[in-house]
């Protein structure tokens, strides 16, 4: 198991995850239009994979360290009840999704952060890839293994007490910066293929 360094585009917010393994994370890339959507916002169409598929790797919060400029994390939603979408403020670089809450452990960190992915193994999972553009991957792929590493983190996470320790909400389960959906025009624009 590794230490991954990851970094955003300018520098100024750094981090860390932890115990990084092929079975300690998912390695997917997603298809789905929301994940496009979002790098579309953020100015980050170059980073995706053929066919605009998001590369992410899915681990518990808890590895998740920010070792500087934790300051820059903002977070935006396309819409009000969609995931939270964390990125560095200082640059728009893409940092993770997470769901609303951080009962929940997940987080999909973007992939183009890390100085390598090698330690995250070989990607194992193909998201919806019937929203995948031209070029992407056809048929679904891993998506059974990926929900049943989802469950099998998060009950260890519960059962060692780590659940909560996540860098994007507080001790009390407060976001560490509000969420701000996109508005209209914006939201328009970034789904437009
Ligand atoms: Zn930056
Ligand atoms: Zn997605």
């Amino acid at each position: 198991m590794a230490d991954v360094a990851f970094s955003c585009a300018c520098g100024t917010l750094q981090g860390v995850v932890r115990d990084a393994a092929p079975a300690k994370c998912c390695h997917l890339i997603c298809y789905c239009s929301d994940c496009r959507a979002f790098a579309r916002h953020m100015g980050q169409l170059d980073a995706l994979e053929p066919g605009g598929g998001s590369p992410l790797v899915q681990v518990l919060p808890a590895q998740v360290d920010i070792t500087q400029g934790a300051d820059q994390i903002a977070c935006l939603r396309l819409s009000p009840k969609g995931l939270n979408r964390w990125y560095a403020a200082c640059c728009n670089t893409p940092l993770a999704n997470t769901p609303s809450t951080s009962k929940i452990p997940f987080a999909g960190m973007w992939r183009p952060l890390f100085e390598t992915h090698a330690p995250f193994g070989k990607v194992t999972t193909f998201g919806f890839t019937k929203m995948a553009r031209p070029g992407g991957a056809r048929k679904d792929k891993g998506l059974a293994r990926m929900l049943g590493g989802i469950l099998k983190r998060t009950l260890s996470a519960y059962l060692n007490g780590t659940a909560r320790q996540n860098p994007f909400f507080d001790a009390t389960g407060a976001p560490v910066s509000p969420p701000h959906v996109i508005s209209a025009e914006d939201r328009t624009a970034a789904y437009r293929e």
